[in-house]
Parts: C-alpha cells; sequence; structure tokens
C-alpha cells in the first residue's frame, strides 16, 4: 500500500570525516566496505525488495563525510544506474566546481549541512575551521546551477537556537530544509549534551521563528525534534548492515528481520509522519 511504504535510506558509508563536529552522532560504528563488489551487492539487496511495506526507491548517502569513502564516486554512479534517486548529505567542504560536475550525472539531491549564520559559530562547533557557512554558500549556488535539488540541514544547539537563519535560508535557496533538535545517541555524543542540548521548549523556540520561511515552490520546513528522530529512520552502517537508533543508541538488525518485521526497526507512523516520503523526483 502506497502510504505504508518505506521508500528512503540512508546509508551511513563511513564515519570518516575531516570535520569534528561535537554534536555528531556518527562518530564510532562499524568498518566500511571498501571492496566494490560487495559495496554494489548491498546497492543490488535494497534494488531487489519489494515487500508490501518496504520499496526502496531513494538512497541518502551519509556519513561521516560520504566523500571520505574511497568508492564513493562508483557507489552513486551505481545507484543511479539500478534507478535510485539519489541523495547526499555532505559538508559540503569537498565540492568545487571540478568535481560537481562529475557528481552531477548522478545526483538528484545534495543536502547540505549548516547550522548557523556565522563562520566563527560553526567553528565554535567543529563545523570546519572558520569559512563553513561563506563555502557552504558557494556551493549552493553551484547546486542550482547544475540544476541539482538542494537540502539544507540544520542541527539546532544551545549555541544557536536563539538564532535567526531567514537570512540564510533565502540566500541558499534550497528545495527543502530540516532543521533538528540536536540528538543524543549513547556512545557517540555524550560529551558534548551540556553544552550543546537544548530543550524542548529551546527547540519550540526556534521552530516559533521559522515556521512561516516558505522554500521554492511554497514547500514548508520540517522540524524534528528528539522525539520525531528516535525510531523513524531506516538506516544502514557503514558494513552495510539494518541500524535503528531507537532508545537513544544504536542497535543492528539481520536484513531479513528487516524485511519480515520492519515495524521491529522502524516505526512506520513516524517514518511517514516525518515527511519522509515527499515527491523527490519533482
Ligand atoms: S560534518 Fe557531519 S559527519 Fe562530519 S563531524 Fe560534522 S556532523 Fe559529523
Amino acid at each position: 500500500m502506497k502510504d505504508k511504504t518505506l521508500e528512503s535510506i540512508n546509508w551511513h558509508i563511513t564515519t570518516k570525516c575531516n570535520y569534528k563536529c561535537d554534536f555528531c552522532y556518527v562518530k564510532k560504528l562499524d568498518t566500511e566496505i571498501v571492496d566494490c563488489n560487495e559495496a554494489f551487492s548491498v546497492l543490488e539487496k535494497l534494488r531487489d525488495i519489494k515487500t508490501d511495506v518496504i520499496d526502496i526507491k531513494k538512497i541518502n548517502f551519509v556519513g561521516g563525510e560520504p566523500f571520505l569513502h574511497p568508492l564513493f564516486y562508483d557507489l552513486l554512479e551505481k545507484a543511479h544506474e539500478l534507478g535510485f534517486t539519489t541523495s547526499i548529505v555532505t559538508n559540503g567542504s569537498f565540492i568545487n566546481r571540478q568535481n560537481i560536475d562529475e557528481i552531477a550525472k548522478y545526483t538528484d539531491w545534495i543536502g547540505l549541512s549548516v547550522d548557523s549564520m556565522s563562520n566563527e559559530k560553526e567553528a565554535e562547533l567543529g563545523r570546519g575551521k572558520g569559512n563553513h557557512v561563506s563555502h557552504a554558500i558557494e556551493v549552493s549556488d553551484l547546486v542550482h546551477e547544475y540544476n541539482l535539488k538542494l537540502k539544507l540541514n540544520t542541527t539546532v544547539t544551545k549555541l544557536t537556537y536563539k538564532e535567526n537563519l531567514h537570512q540564510l535560508v533565502h540566500r541558499m535557496n534550497p528545495h527543502r530544509w530540516k532543521a533538528f533538535q540536536m540528538l543524543h545517541i549513547e556512545g557517540q555524543n555524550d560529551d558534548c549534551m551540556e553544552r550543546l542540548a537544548i530543550t524542548d521548549e529551546q527547540f519550540k523556540d526556534f521552530i516559533e521563528r521559522h515556521k512561516h520561511i516558505r522554500l521554492i515552490g511554497g514547500v514548508k520546513p520540517v522540524f524534528e525534534s528528539n522525539d520525531d528522530m528516535k525510531d523513524s529512520y531506516v538506516m544502514l552502517s557503514p558494513s552495510g548492515k539494518i541500524i535503528s537508533n531507537s532508545g537513544g543508541r544504536y542497535r543492528s538488525f539481520e536484513f531479513d528481520d528487516f524485511l519480515s518485521d520492519p515495524q521491529s526497526v522502524v516505526d512506520i507512523g513516524k517514518y511517514l509522519g516525518r515527511d519522509a516520503v515527499y515527491d523527490w523526483k519533482k
């Protein structure tokens, strides 16, 4: 049934990153796949799943920083060849005019992570060394120039929840904007909770300030609280295992268990509730 289908998956292909965001919740997972055939077989397995509830049509390549995976370009190309809508979630630091020309051949969406208007604040969060916002804006221009879809991802923390990001959002002009309440995942970002975590009230304050923003085509931003984010993502670990963040920590599942009982891995109501399936081809 269309309205009960899990259609997208986040594959955290690597945990390596050139940035050191304190709040990062993908610091330690299992080992990435470096054998091309093995990596392609993960994609083929995803393509072959067709159940009443699961029909994966879009792959989000996530990290870490996906550009640091040795097979990143091959994986993108293969996913495109297999008919998936492809999306990259990246800090954008490796994107330039030379490689976007290559990526654009087999990429539909580029998601850039920017949390603040201020280069200095991003550096304080560990995102880059002081030019993250300026560079991300340049990359957003390239993404538009190449007619790719742009998504903006914002993690809202204690350092930034009082900010007004209207100017940034309008300047980058994304097709989608998601703002996340900083999420604690046990064993990943324990150390920064006191410094960076925000309360539900503080997140609501941020939402109130931004909920009237309209994106390209009149699309509304999506705000994900900690509760929205837990159990609502279908994810693959670097080695290709199904994982969930249920209970605020990562747990891995056998692929067959996911196929036979997807609800034990992901809360399908929550998955659909956070607007996970949208018209991404448009
Ligand atoms: S850029 Fe992304 S993957 Fe890298 S440290 Fe920051 S949050 Fe983690």
